[in-house]
């Protein structure tokens, strides 16, 4: 499966922490990452992440050409509620892609936690099917 990866500032550390809580199930996927995220994720946890541009430069949005073309499973998002970001209105657009695709999307800790102990179970496998429909 292919998961994007992303945190705003004041959620990195939340974002280290729970990757690397959750190591041995990332490291089974193709991890996707905002610039500073994916640094943080490569130099912290030692998984490998496929590193757009930073979210203020364009990062959500090249996230979210791949979810325009169904090629991204699962979104981690920890957003800060607390601060204005530059790039709002791309966090809008990605999570607007995300349901228009009904892309399984977590904007805090708690879901995706839940996100991934779906996934551990097998409960993302529909994402397969459509792979595979993709392909026919
Ligand atoms: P960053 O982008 O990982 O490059 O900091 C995240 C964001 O703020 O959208």
């Amino acid at each position: 499966m292919k998961i994007a990866l992303i945190a705003h500032d004041k959620k990195k550390e939340d974002m280290v922490r729970f990757v690397t809580a959750y190591r041995d199930v990332f490291k089974e996927h193709d991890l996707f990452a905002t610039g500073t995220t994916g640094k943080r994720i490569i130099d912290e946890v030692s998984l490998s992440v496929h590193r757009f541009n930073s979210g203020p430069l364009g990062g959500d949005q090249e996230i979210g050409a791949l979810v325009s073309r169904n090629e991204m499973d699962m979104i981690l998002f920890f957003r800060d509620p607390l601060t204005p970001q530059p790039h709002e209105p791309d966090v809008t657009a990605l999570i607007r892609l995300a349901d228009v695709y009904q892309i399984p999307l977590a904007t805090n800790m708690g879901t995706a936690e839940l996100l991934i102990k779906g996934l551990k179970e097998g409960h993302l496998s529909w994402r397969k099917l459509i792979h595979e429909q993709g392909e026919e």
